[in-house]
């Protein structure tokens, strides 16, 4: 059995141009499990302090965050930063403000340090990646209207950091796998397991495939808005300006080149309402 995938959509979309098909098969999954790379980190349900949520968390932080670097310096590798000093600067200077939100919110620990590109594509796209990787790519930037429609997106991706969204998206991906080949595993003898023995983290590799590949679920998704609207009220931004974002998205939508946001954010007039409604209930303005 064996699944394939494209390495087109990761995290929040960030593409990876040229990037191999990703084979995840039987023999793949039978050599993580003979290296010992899956059982010892079984650890159950786990609650997240920030949100509350009780989740599957196969893996710990440090272990996605050097599962992510390959991807990380592939992207890097692959396309073009700006050399845009001023766009940079923007950007960055908006991201600190927006996470020093999230910091204030008790969210994220103070003196964290992220790596931010800032990507000289057309993509209106931005994604995180584990191990404080940011990626913003310069269409999103001219799509967004101001600083405060731009520290939406980043506060929407830092929701799915704190929510530890990619985690827990690998893990239940990975449970599934290992779920299904149970059977076999079992009745391989333990001679065949031992050959693959030195293959440590094969499955972590194949797990991270999974679980950069498909988009997050609607559930994480609203999350990560909600948390987003949360750290721009806490560094000072207009919060209306999510709702505005979401509405441009969705005019965006219809166009000859829908933004490749949109493909791993689908849904933007729903969203648009959500946000409202959570702005109301939370009293951050009344719109
Ligand atoms: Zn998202």
């Amino acid at each position: 059995m064996t699944h394939q995938f494209k390495m087109g959509e990761m995290f929040d979309g960030a593409l990876l141009a040229n990037a191999p098909r990703v084979r995840l098969s039987r023999r793949g999954i039978i050599m993580g499990l003979a290296a010992g790379s899956v059982f010892p980190f079984v650890s159950g349900c786990t609650t997240n302090a920030a949100t509350g949520d009780s989740q599957l968390l196969l893996f710990g932080d440090d272990q996605i965050a050097s599962m992510a670097a390959t991807a990380w310096a592939d992207t890097k590798a692959q396309t073009p930063q700006t050399s845009n000093s001023k766009l940079k600067s923007r950007v960055l200077s908006i991201w600190d403000r927006t996470i020093n939100g999230a910091v204030k919110e008790g969210h994220i620990n103070p003196g964290t340090q992220w790596d931010v590109a800032v990507f000289d594509t057309d993509d209106v796209n931005a994604f995180v990646m584990p191990g404080n990787r940011v990626g913003v790519y310069r269409g999103i930037t001219e799509l967004t209207e101001n600083d405060d429609q731009l520290s939406s997106v980043l506060g929407h991706e830092t929701g799915h950091v704190v929510g530890k969204h990619a985690a827990e998206r690998m893990s239940v991906s990975t449970a599934a796998q290992v779920g299904l080949m149970a059977g076999q595993i079992a009745v391989a003898s333990s001679d065949e397991l031992s050959k693959y023995g030195s293959a440590i983290g094969a499955l972590g590799g194949a797990a991270i495939q999974f679980g950069v590949i498909l988009p997050y679920s609607r559930k994480h998704e609203l999350q990560a808005d909600r948390l987003g609207v949360d750290y721009m009220h806490q560094a000072g931004y207009d919060v209306k300006q999510s709702v505005r974002l979401w509405e441009l998205m969705d005019s965006q939508s219809k166009g000859q080149r829908p933004p490749e946001f949109m493909s791993t954010h689908p849904d933007p007039v729903r969203r648009a309402e959500e946000l409202r409604s959570y702005i109301n209930a939370r009293g951050y303005a009344l719109i």
